[in-house]
């Protein structure tokens, strides 16, 4: 069976006081076996609560209200909290932002990475020391058996990450989430972590989900590109064509505001305006207020994704030819 993943009409609503907030509103997708995906968009476009709703980490006043959540033939929409534990760190592990929050600063990395093999796989104490500084020498990090007793202050941000990518791996993960894992790191350190995870999603055979807001890391990591705004997938495809030729409106104003490693001089364009709020949902296309290419049709029809014949998914009225007959001028979208 090649689908690890398959997330079905997802919808995970937050009910405040000030009304709900539908934060991820009929999110499909999926992640084969050892497959590297990334989902991409700015904050506020339901990416990081797509995450922990795979993770069973989604907390009140939010819920999962509609969907399924298909992860080896078990639906995790339906787990209970007890049951999600168990998932969680086990088939399915998650590395965040910031290491620091993660890691308890009370104990040695060693005693944190040793707990974490107890509690996930069959072997004495002995043999889950061997087994952490192992981990920690395939992360990369130095004089494993020094960080093995170290506090994690005493490290440096890109040595916690590596600590916290090997406490994800060492209970052999099928699936690895990682939300933005390099972004408060500097680029080159960011560069290592990167390579690093792709190394070992390799040997362990590990899928990745990317969650970043940041499509040059993309670029260099992942075989597939999400693309979500306003809690919506709005464009889904193979890396390569993505950055050749971006489909929608949004993913070109995404690509025109990340800086290329060849031109650190060109000005970067950004996005106009912000994602909109729940309040001011626009009635058609959500990135209407905010499009460049934006036609009449668009203020009063919201677009379904559409899957185009070679297989890339976009969500757009410009790639619907009954829409697009009937306008005089067309774009320029090469
Ligand atoms: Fe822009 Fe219209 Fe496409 Fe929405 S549907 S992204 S407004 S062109
Ligand atoms: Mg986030």
């Amino acid at each position: 069976q090649k689908k690890l993943l398959e997330v079905n009409d997802l919808k995970t609503y937050f009910f405040t006081e000030g009304g709900t907030i539908p934060s991820v509103d009929g999110v499909s997708f999926s992640v084969d076996r050892g497959e590297l995906v990334a989902i991409v968009g700015e904050s506020g476009s339901g990416k990081s609560v797509t995450s922990l709703s795979m993770m069973g980490l989604v907390e009140e006043p939010g819920k999962i209200v509609n969907g399924s959540i298909n992860f080896e033939g078990k639906d995790l929409a339906k787990y209970t909290n007890s049951q999600m534990r168990k998932i969680r760190g086990n088939d399915i592990a998650m590395i965040f932002q910031e290491p620091l929050t993660s890691l308890n600063p009370v104990f040695t990395i060693g005693n944190q990475l040793k707990e974490a093999i107890l509690e996930h796989q069959n072997v004495d104490k002995k043999k889950a020391k061997e087994m952490s500084i192992s981990m920690l020498k395939q992360v990369g990090i130095p004089r494993a058996e020094q960080v093995y007793r170290s506090f994690p202050h005493s490290l440096s941000g890109g040595m916690r990450q590596r600590v916290m990518i090997a406490m994800a791996l060492s209970c052999n993960p099928k699936l690895l989430i990682a939300d933005e894992p390099t972004t408060a790191l500097d680029v080159t350190i960011q560069a290592q972590i990167l390579e690093l995870m792709k190394d070992l999603v390799k040997k362990f055979d590990t899928a990745i989900i990317l969650i970043t807001h940041d499509l040059g890391v993309v670029a260099e990591l992942v075989d597939r590109v999400i693309v979500m705004y306003a809690g919506q997938v709005v464009e889904q495809s193979d890396v390569f064509s993505l950055f050749k030729n971006p489909r929608h409106p949004y993913t070109r104003g995404l690509l025109d505001s990340t800086p290329k490693v060849q031109d650190l001089d060109e000005e970067l364009k950004s996005i106009q305006g912000t994602v909109p709020t729940p309040s001011e949902m626009p009635a058609g296309c959500r990135f209407e207020p905010r499009c460049p290419y934006a036609m009449d049709h668009c203020k009063t029809h919201e677009p379904k994704l559409e899957v185009l014949p070679d297989g890339r998914d976009v969500r757009c009225w410009l790639y619907d030819e009954e829409v697009m007959k009937d306008v005089d001028e067309r774009p320029d979208l090469t």
